[in-house]
């Protein structure tokens, strides 16, 4: 629950953004005006008041969204964010992102995402709990596991998920597993979940390198964010021969040309936690950490960090987007002209999701599955997703993030026109 830096750059609007780019993926594939109208609008908005009782006996009003983008391929899917920069907009983008992410690696489900203006960590755990019940129950009435089916994001994790089915579950009257995905695996998550989203950064960046014919240890790695994606990444990195020379949190970042240890970096992160003040590496200023010369960047936080400025002083020639809309336009328009190769967030971080989706199927039909069963269709399902917006990508001539959201926008244009206008 920690690891992000905290701030995103006023002027960027997550919303125009992603309309802009399913407009332009429209117009690469020759749709009709008015289908790429229907799909850029988000389908269902709920807004939910989330009054909570402090420890101190005050009554505190938060506010809180739910919104389900697109659910023409499937049920909505997408996770949940605890954060002081929700708003409408923010969450509307991101639900966008997940009916694009959901349909690049061609799972059977629509997009969708939701959030609560908070800093929860000004929140002890039981106004935590508090405020998740209450944010539960208000999105209760249009979620479900047919309809759609929250995860963790940002500040979230799986006690957040344990309360969101437990509330589901009392109110519905029976257990609801299948509710949320990310659940601890003694009530009905999955193996592999923890750590799925930075497996499939790696999968993607391995892919990547191996289309350039670049060998992997003599890449290095700098890693924005040391939370659920970054920590994790840490490891799978050096455990490939990548060297990861530096990553920033919250506090600040930390720089070692020779690579740092992942497991000594942990260790210090439990005590400190935070990476800075790690005695294997120098302290620099979180803004450096981009400019620090590397092979590969991967923004793993919050969104809109990758800036035009960013973009100009960014050493690496890679960057692998593992939080959800790190690039903002002008920063995208920048990489393009200096030839930086992006995998973008919608194919970088789908692991997260397509784990979800083996949660929920293991869920629905009752059947847990072994690891190894788990992790073999994870690696297949990204892998295929890569290799596809990839061999895309020669046909097009145009961006991996360009080509990603058209083969998105593709499918669900596929399925919105099968199924037909209602009524
Ligand atoms: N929050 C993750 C994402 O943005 C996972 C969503 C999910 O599993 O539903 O992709």
């Amino acid at each position: 629950m920690t690891g992000a830096p905290q701030q995103e750059p006023e002027n960027f609007n997550p919303w125009d953004n992603v309309v802009g780019l399913i407009e332009q993926a429209g117009s690469l594939l020759g749709l009709n005006a008015g289908l790429v109208q229907r799909i850029v609008k988000p389908e269902r908005i709920l807004e939910v008041a989330v009054p909570v009782r402090r420890d101190s006996g005050d009554v505190e009003m938060y506010t809180g969204w739910r919104i389900q983008h697109d659910t023409s391929r499937g049920p909505g899917k997408g996770g949940i964010r605890f954060h002081p920069s929700v708003d409408v907009d923010e969450i509307a983008a991101l639900s966008a992102d997940m009916s694009i992410k959901t349909a690049v690696v061609n799972i059977p489900y629509g997009g969708a995402k939701g959030g609560v203006r908070v800093d929860p960590s000004q929140l002890s755990i039981g106004e935590l709990e508090r405020l998740t019940r209450r944010y539960a129950f208000g999105i209760a009435p249009i979620i479900g596991p047919d309809r759609d089916i929250p995860a963790p994001d940002i500040n979230t994790d799986y006690r957040v998920m344990s309360w969101i089915m437990d509330t589901l579950s009392m109110i519905r009257g029976y257990n609801v597993g299948g509710i949320v995905t990310g659940k601890p695996i003694a009530i009905g998550g999955t193996f592999g979940h923890a750590g799925a989203t930075s497996l499939g950064v790696t999968i993607c960046t391995e892919a990547l390198l191996k289309k350039l014919g670049r060998p992997l240890n003599e890449q290095r790695a700098v890693i924005q964010g040391y939370g659920k994606v970054g920590a994790p990444l840490v490891k799978l990195f050096a455990d490939r021969g990548i060297k990861v020379v530096a990553i920033a949190d919250v506090q600040g970042a930390i720089h070692d040309p020779d690579g740092i240890d992942p497991v000594k970096l942990a260790k210090h992160f439990e005590e400190a936690r935070t990476v800075v003040g790690y005695p294997g590496a120098i302290d620099i200023p979180a803004n450096m950490l981009f400019a620090m010369p590397s092979e590969i960047a991967v923004p793993a936080a919050l969104g809109g960090v990758l800036t035009e400025e960013i973009a100009q002083t960014l050493s690496a020639k890679f960057v692998i987007e593992a939080a959800n809309g790190p690039t903002t336009g002008e920063g995208a328009a920048v990489l393009k002209e200096r030839n930086v190769t992006v995998v973008p967030d919608v194919l970088a971080n789908a692991g997260g999701v397509v784990a979800s989706y083996f949660e929920w199927a293991q869920d629905l039909q009752g059947f847990m599955w072994e690891r190894e069963l788990f992790q073999q269709r994870l690696e297949k399902t990204m892998r295929t997703a890569f290799d596809h917006v990839w061999t895309r990508q020669q046909q097009l001539g145009v961006t991996l993030r360009e080509t990603a959201i058209a083969v998105g926008v593709e499918r669900i244009a596929e399925a919105t026109e099968l199924r037909g206008l209602f009524p």
